[in-house]
């Protein structure tokens, strides 16, 4: 777009009436309402826990992130440039090291990474059932090559997204979707799972992959593709968590993009059934090309800001503007500012902004999303921002190393973190589910096609979904349009100081998605039990897989990894044939 279009097109969705903005807001829909919790010194001692956060925890943190970072840049001297044949040599000591595994007297596999590295709500317990063997991928944190004209990059699978995307931008090039916080990794987001408001364009993080390199149970090396010999292993790697064999690398799909991303805030309001029809307008408009990125921040039962965002360039960023640098420690959090637009806006006029692209990729990161709002309940203040906002965040792997296990049990029962991926005719209602359930706000929403595979995959589109005339918003004949609706916070009754039972409002929250085709993202606690875990997804491939690429018994079943605090893991343990001790890697 020229400097002038851009200018007209800005003026034009400023200027005109905002249809998701009702004219008068409608009643609040009413709220779970619990009996009055007893008294609890844990509880109270929780309220005030910035006490210790702020003066301790967070200098702490970003001390150890400091250090991580210099040993990382130090280690990366030390290994020097990673040609083709370094990155060969590093798989063959992992397959070395697998084919070392002495089936009659060794445990299952396991990375030899420690738990509280993974960006994950769950302790890692299963690492320690049993006699795991541990195989070490430490070495395999580089880009390989990255080809502009491909658009193509080659990485080892603990490159994370910080990483990543230094190496890419200055470039002029980036991955399609950029999951947002710095330390999650290629590896752990192809295994399990990764988003970002991109996803209705290009699908989930494992949807940008072109090829995986993988070392399976004895040790072979299998180069899998969407459409070679093992592209079955290629289909069944997603969500499988590690449960197949260990991802050495991957070739990623890239796309040009800009310094800036032309932001347009949308102002909502009306019943979450309006919310939703907005939702589903903006994200899928009928009458113009689909903006590059879109997200959802819902701030209570009737009044949200759906943003939309396109890639810009310097010049037309400069030229139209205003331009705002939101990645500096002092800026407001990004959904309390995308909030004051709501409160302040006239008749739910948009607001256009023009953001650096790294900075809007990582917009959520300095507040952890909201969750960080829990740890320093005044983080967005001005006087926070300006004195200690460099210090945010708070690492996610510091908090979980200092985590006792009373401390989990104590989080797991006051605070819920679920992404769960509805087909999107059924956001509305899964919002209201989640508003009755929870009580939780800001909700999040993230668009994401999920493409039909028919291929017996963990996840895929709904039976049938092609066949509706017209096509549901959003659909085409080979993918369907979910949004995943992200919570994450104290529930509103345990706010309020009522009873509240966080397992079975999950337990209600995980029935309602099988009924209607969703599914949960495993990072987090789950209820399911096995049987309903393979309700909700597919074992087909699965299955398949695990019996063609000698996995079982060698890796850990991925329902008993990600099982609830890894008490399952530890059934699984017990239950193994081999009974050996674990060897160091
Ligand atoms: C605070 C917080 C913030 C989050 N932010 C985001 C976000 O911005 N965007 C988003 O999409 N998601 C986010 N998530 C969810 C997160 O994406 C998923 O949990 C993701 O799978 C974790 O990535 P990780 O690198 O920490 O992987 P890990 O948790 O380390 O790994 C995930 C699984 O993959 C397996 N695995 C990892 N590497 C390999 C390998 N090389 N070979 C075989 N198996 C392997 C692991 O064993 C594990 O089972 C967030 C979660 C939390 C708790």
């Amino acid at each position: 777009m020229t400097g002038g279009d851009a200018a007209a097109d800005v003026a034009r969705r400023a200027g005109t009436a905002n249809p998701f903005w009702a004219a008068t807001p409608p009643p609040e829909r009413p709220r779970p309402t619990g009996a009055a919790a007893p008294f609890s010194l844990v509880d109270l001692l929780a309220r005030f826990r910035w006490l210790v956060i702020v003066p301790i925890v967070l200098p702490l943190s970003f001390l150890w992130a400091a250090l991580h970072a210099a040993r990382t840049a130090a280690a990366a001297r030390r290994r020097g440039p990673t040609t083709d044949a370094v990155h060969a040599a590093r798989v063959a000591a992992v397959q070395a090291r697998v084919r070392a595994r002495d089936p009659a007297a060794d445990g299952r596999i396991c990375t030899a990474r420690h738990a509280f590295w993974s960006v994950s709500t769950r302790d890692g317990a299963y690492k320690q059932a049993g006699t795991p063997f541990p195989v070490d991928l430490s070495a395999l944190q580089d880009v390989v090559s990255v080809d502009v004209d491909r658009l193509r990059v080659k990485v080892e699978p603990y490159v994370d997204m910080g990483r990543l995307t230094a190496a890419l931008l200055p470039r002029g090039v980036c991955t399609p979707v950029v999951p947002e916080y710095d330390d999650l990794t290629v590896g752990g987001l192809i295994n399990g799972y990764g988003i970002e408001g991109s996803s209705h364009k290009y699908g989930l993080f494992s949807d940008i992959v072109e090829s995986v390199d993988v070392v399976i149970a004895d040790g072979t090396l299998v180069h899998a593709t969407r459409d070679n010999e093992a592209s079955d292993l290629f289909f069944a790697l997603p969500w499988s968590y590690g449960a197949l064999g260990l991802l050495v690398a991957a070739e990623l799909r890239l796309i040009p993009v800009e310094p800036y991303m032309r932001v347009t805030y949308y102002p909502v309001r009306g019943t979450l059934r309006e919310l939703g029809v907005a939702w589903e307008r903006l994200m899928a408009p009928a009458d113009r090309p689909w903006s590059e990125y879109v997200e959802g921040l819902i701030y209570d039962s009737r009044h949200g800001v759906i943003t939309v965002a396109d890639y810009a360039s310097e010049a037309e960023a400069k030229a139209v503007g205003p331009i705002n640098r939101m990645g500096w420690w002092f800026k407001p959090w990004f959904h309390r500012y995308a909030e004051t637009i709501l409160n302040t806006s006239v008749d739910g006029a948009p607001h256009v902004e023009y953001v650096p692209t790294r900075d809007y990729y990582h917009r959520h990161t300095r507040s952890l999303y909201w969750e960080a709002e829990m740890l320093v309940p005044f983080g967005n203040a001005a006087a926070f921002r300006w004195l200690a906002g460099w210090l945010m965040p708070p690492r996610v792997s510091f908090l979980k190393l200092t985590m006792v296990a009373r401390l989990w049990e104590y989080y797991n029962t006051k605070f819920v973190a679920h992404d769960v991926l509805v087909p999107l005719r059924h956001t509305a209602a899964c919002m209201e589910l989640m508003h009755d359930t929870y009580d939780i706000y800001p909700l999040w929403l993230c668009p994401h096609r999920l493409a039909k595979t028919r291929r017996g995959t963990m996840l895929d589109a709904e039976a049938g979904f092609e066949h509706r005339l017209p096509l549901a918003p959003g659909d085409s004949p080979d993918a369907q349009m979910y949004t995943d609706v992200g919570v994450w916070y104290t529930p509103g009754p345990i706010l309020r100081g009522e009873a509240f039972d966080t397992a079975a409002a999950s337990h209600t929250m995980e029935q309602w998605l099988i009924e209607h085709h969703g599914y949960q993202a495993m990072y987090a606690i789950s209820e399911l039990n096995e049987a309903d875990f393979w309700r909700m997804f597919d074992r087909t491939l699965y299955a398949a897989c695990r019996a063609k690429y000698g996995a079982e018994g060698v890796f850990m079943d991925v329902y008993y990894k990600v099982g609830r605090k890894g008490a399952s893991a530890s059934a699984q343990a017990k239950a193994a044939t081999s009974t050996g001790k674990a060897k160091r890697a």
